[in-house]
């Protein structure tokens, strides 16, 4: 038995990454498709052997509730357009699956969760790196005493871009430019390898002047987190350089470095650490797992066995509060202090 899936736009990631997915894992399929191109529908459908009657535009997401067969929706547009469809769907009496970032502010992130709350239905962010093998096992090591405490933890995730049409580039359809699309996987991963939340954040941010492609976001954020018992996370986005997206946590005992550690795949795991005078060195390799199919399992079986997602809307919220603390401290050149969350054990 199989949880049905709708995606709602046919983009990159849909296209590339989600449906192959599909092929992977054990109890989810994708069941309809939302579109503004009758073209692309009909032949994405045709390829993944969805029934014609279960294609949509999206004039007609609301008859998505007519559908029985979809039980979960995921939600694959611009970010702007993460609110209005999570809320739409979870009037249509489906659950949500959302794509990162959760939406572009925190009053949006909250009134998502409120909508699916309203409903009855399950929120859960598409944060894929909680899913992926080499991430977790980083987060277990940490667990283990064999490191000791960790100290601090530098991470990037940098990219370029060329086209300052996308939507990426625009500030109302994005929210942002590097931090909220790529920088948010370190903040994200950080907080999920150390399992606290920031108390403080300092950020510095630029752009080139006269570079169409960062007129309204943002082509570099350089920040810093503050955690309980001092520890503090540097980090590096860029939307102007080559691909570089890996992390290294320090600990009293030993290293851990995760190459390509954000990538779709490619993770390399490298270790140090100390056994007595003996400083040792491991290269540490786990069987390859589609993330996607993981992170869609995963939300498939807290459908069918009715449990709360392991990244729920509150670590979407969590995140945006947090981002946007750090574009505070970036525009006024000053750290920012974060409150305690309300209800922060509800989710971690
Ligand atoms: P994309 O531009 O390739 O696709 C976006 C889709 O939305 C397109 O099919 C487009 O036609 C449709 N769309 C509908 N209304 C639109 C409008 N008003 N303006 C522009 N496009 C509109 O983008 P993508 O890379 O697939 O990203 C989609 C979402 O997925 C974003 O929220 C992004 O952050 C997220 N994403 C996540 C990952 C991941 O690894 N989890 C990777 C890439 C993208």
């Amino acid at each position: 038995k199989r949880v049905g899936y709708a995606l709602v736009g046919l983009g990159h990631l849909t296209l590339e990454e989600l449906l192959p997915a599909f092929g992977e894992c054990k109890k989810s399929k994708p069941v309809a498709l939302v579109s503004g191109s009758p073209e692309k529908l009909k032949k994405v459908a045709q390829q993944y052997g969805i029934k014609p009657e279960s294609c949509y535009s999206y004039q007609d997401y609301d008859k998505l509730k007519d559908n029985p067969e979809v039980q979960v929706i995921y939600i694959v547009l611009p970010n702007s357009m993460h609110a209005e469809y999570t809320i739409r769907g979870a009037q249509a009496g489906k659950h949500i699956l959302c794509e990162k970032p959760m939406a572009n502010s925190s009053q949006e992130c909250q009134a998502m969760i409120d909508a699916c709350k309203k409903a009855n239905r399950k929120l859960m962010i598409a944060y894929r790196i909680q899913y992926e093998p080499y991430n977790r096992e980083v987060r277990k090591m940490l667990r283990s005493n064999k490191f000791g405490p960790v100290k601090y933890i530098q991470a990037q995730n940098s990219q370029s871009s060329a086209n300052p049409d996308h939507w990426r580039h625009k500030k109302a359809l994005a929210g942002g430019g590097a931090l909220p699309d790529i920088g948010l996987y370190c903040l994200n991963t950080s907080r999920f390898l150390l399992g606290t939340e920031p108390t403080e954040v300092s950020a510095y941010m630029h752009s080139t002047p006269g570079n169409p492609l960062f007129k309204e976001v943002e082509e570099l954020m350089s920040w810093q987190m503050r955690f309980p018992g001092g520890i503090t996370v540097d980090s590096i986005t860029h939307y102007n350089t080559h691909d570089s997206r890996f992390y290294r946590v320090s600990a009293e005992r030993g290293w851990m470095h995760l190459n390509n550690a954000y990538a779709y795949q490619g993770q390399q795991l490298q270790t140090s650490h100390a056994e007595g005078p003996a400083k040792l060195q491991n290269q540490i390799t786990i069987p390859a797992k589609n993330q996607f199919a993981a992170e869609m399992d995963h939300f498939s079986e807290c459908v069918m066995e009715d449990k709360k997602p392991h990244t729920p809307g509150e670590e979407g919220l969590q995140d945006q509060r947090i981002m946007e603390a750090i574009y505070q401290s970036a525009r006024e050149g000053r750290p920012v202090k974060l409150s305690t969350v309300a209800g922060e054990d509800v989710f971690r």
